[in-house]
């Protein structure tokens, strides 16, 4: 079929459209049939209106992943406040939720670099799990989708989002999926399928983090106007099945330390969960503001789980799966207004999460629950989803205990980003704000982009080529040696990851490199596609990034994407993207210093989270 032949599309109308399945869309659309199944019971005693027909009026929900699930991953240990609203009798379901227990045992283990471990005698009040469940995201959000779809909810897998559709008044009417067939410069293949036109009277996006659609949405109506902008970390996490007593079902530690120093400006730390059959799910999480341009969150990962603590813990065990995902974490001053014609955010694609316990199911869920409510209300008056109309969820957020969770720790992440001492001065300065409730300090305190906060090697040489000995080399010492010569500003990174080599990468190890990690993820995509990772300018990774940053990409991606390759014909390096790693963790997206990589939705594919 020829690409200039214009495509037919198939239309498929909707009530409700929720993009992505998670927990935040699956509580929305459990409450939503929960209340237009009220509504219409109520009419059926004989109350005034209008029933609202599922049959005419579907509500649908599309996900990226092949199987519901299979894309989500978190640490996680779920306070069940939201769960317990939306499905009050959820111990007694049929099939129960997928607990793994009660988290019972919590601890604060400060990591020494020498190899000690210290546990706080104290657990602080952030860290207690008391009443909370142990669970792996991808088993709960495919429990919540058998809910919802026993509600009537139709979900459909393997259905990407490609771009949001709009009205002629620029209000949003729904998503077009993506084109499949399309080879990898852009061709129709003979087994071209054009993406459907899911339209819609309201589009509910909870896509995750950094949601491409969501960003989007975000720049177009100005959500994040008068905001700070949000800030991420990269959570790199493993599930190993260990040596039997090596680590109790129902035991949660929290690390902080090691590999990261106390007077350093990286935020993060370790988190380490007891699951059953001596399953334990552990993983490690660090800003993406880290001013060292050489971060490399899984090379992190791999140093803490070397640990003695962590190691004892592992020796002897087995890997079963691999994840990572980016979290937001600027809390409430950074969230967009969640709001616009015709749709509503939810979720991590908002930013609903409390980085003080690190912990955002709870919050997704609830503010899902409210844009439902919001919804209803829309279907019930046969109304247009007005701006006025869906304002109505920001308005039941305030009124929310999202709002006082998450306000009493408005100012928690900021206190991290001054110098000097980060981590130890954002700490005090972090415990008092949670110890006071919020009230000190008090107003609003600013935060800076991931991206700006990125330290350079080298200033710039007005864009002209890096010096040539620069160039055929990914050593980031000798980058730095040399830009110490000529007297330019530098940036010393911490480690030396030149030439990426793991410390150990032999199965029954403890540590694995990205690319048998990978392996682990269950990560595919189809070849011949267009690259998913849209870089606007590969020039600037070889000149400028080379010269100025060292590629962090090589460093930053845990999945062995990117990487800075020679190229034929002697003409220096340049980038080599490796697509089909990618667990879809959006890393790039963010922490790319000159924010030319966009993470757009693939024809398919992606990690496969079994248990994570
Ligand atoms: Fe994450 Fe980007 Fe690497 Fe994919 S390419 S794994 S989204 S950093």
């Amino acid at each position: 079929m020829s690409t200039d032949e214009p495509i037919q599309r198939e239309e498929l109308p909707c009530g409700v459209l929720f993009v992505g399945a998670g927990p935040a869309t699956l509580s929305a659309a459990i409450r939503l049939m929960d209340l237009i199944a009220k509504h219409n019971d109520a009419i059926d005693q004989g109350a005034p209106g209008t029933k609202i027909d599922t049959s005419e009026q579907p509500v649908f929900m599309i996900e990226k992943a092949a199987e519901v699930g299979d894309h989500n991953m978190s640490g996680a240990i779920l306070d069940p406040r939201a769960l317990r609203e939306l499905l009050p009798e959820f111990e007694k379901m049929d099939p129960p939720p997928p607990f793994e227990g009660e988290a019972q045992d919590d601890s604060l283990v400060l990591m020494l670099a020498g190899g000690g471990a210290v546990t706080a005698p104290v657990t602080p009040p952030t860290f207690q799990n008391h009443g909370n469940y142990i669970t792996s995201l991808n088993r709960f959000t495919k429990w919540l989708a058998g809910v919802a779809e026993a509600r009537g909810v139709q979900i459909l897998p393997n259905f990407p989002g490609a771009e949001v559709l709009f009205t002629d008044g620029g209000a949003v009417k729904g998503v077009r999926t993506v084109d499949r067939g399309v080879g990898k410069h852009g061709e129709r293949l003979s087994s071209f399928e054009p993406g459907t036109d899911i339209t819609a009277k309201l589009t509910i996006l909870g896509e995750g983090v950094r949601g491409h659609l969501s960003r989007g949405l975000i720049k177009k109506f100005k959500l994040d106007e008068g905001k700070n902008p949000q800030i991420y970390s990269t959570g790199v996490k493993e599930l190993w099945k260990v040596k039997p007593g090596r680590f109790p079902l129902g035991k949660a530690v929290h690390t902080a330390g090691f590999p990261l120093s106390l007077t350093g400006n990286d935020f993060g730390g370790g988190f380490i969960y007891g699951f059953k059959d001596d399953h334990v799910s552990l993983g490690f999480v660090v800003s993406l503001d880290s001013p060292d341009p050489a971060l490399d969150p899984h090379r992190m990962f791999s140093r803490w789980k070397e640990h003695p603590y962590v190691k004892a813990i592992l020796e002897g065990g087995e890997l079963v799966r691999y994840g990572a995902k980016a979290i937001p974490e600027g809390g409430w001053f950074s969230l967009p207004r969640p709001y616009m014609p015709g749709a509503m955010l939810v979720g991590d694609s908002a930013g609903f999460l409390n980085m003080t316990r690190l912990k955002g199911i709870h919050l997704a869920m609830k503010s899902g629950m409210l844009a439902a409510e919001t919804a209803f209300e829309v279907l019930r008056d046969q109304a247009e989803a007005t701006e006025e109309r869906t304002k109505a969820y920001w308005g039941r957020i305030l009124d929310s205990w999202v709002f006082e969770e998450m306000w009493k720790v408005r100012n928690f992440r900021q206190a991290f980003q001054k110098k000097p001492f980060g981590f130890l001065r954002g700490a005090l300065a972090a415990g008092v704000h949670v110890e006071s409730g919020g009230l000190w300090p008090p107003g609003k305190l600013g935060l800076q982009d991931d991206h700006h906060r990125i330290e350079k090697l080298r200033e710039p040489s007005n864009g002209k080529q890096p010096p040539a000995q620069l160039l055929p080399t990914v050593d980031l010492a000798a980058k730095v040696a040399a830009s110490r010569k000529d007297g330019s500003k530098t940036f010393a990174p911490k480690e030396q990851p030149a030439g990426m080599p793991e410390p150990s990468v032999k199965t029954g190890g403890i540590v694995y490199d990205k690319v048998t990690d990978v392996y682990y993820a269950g990560s595919t995509h189809e070849e011949d596609q267009p690259p998913h990772l849209v870089v606007a300018d590969t020039d600037i990774c070889h000149t400028r990034c080379a010269e100025e940053y060292g590629n962090p990409c090589q460093y930053f991606c845990p999945a062995s994407v990117y990487e800075m390759v020679e190229a034929e014909g002697g003409k220096g390096r340049q980038l080599r993207l490796n697509f089909s790693n990618c667990v879809h963790c959006k890393t790039c997206d963010i922490r790319d210093p000159y924010q030319i990589i966009t993470w757009v939705t693939p024809q398919g594919g992606g990690p496969r989270y079994s248990g994570l």
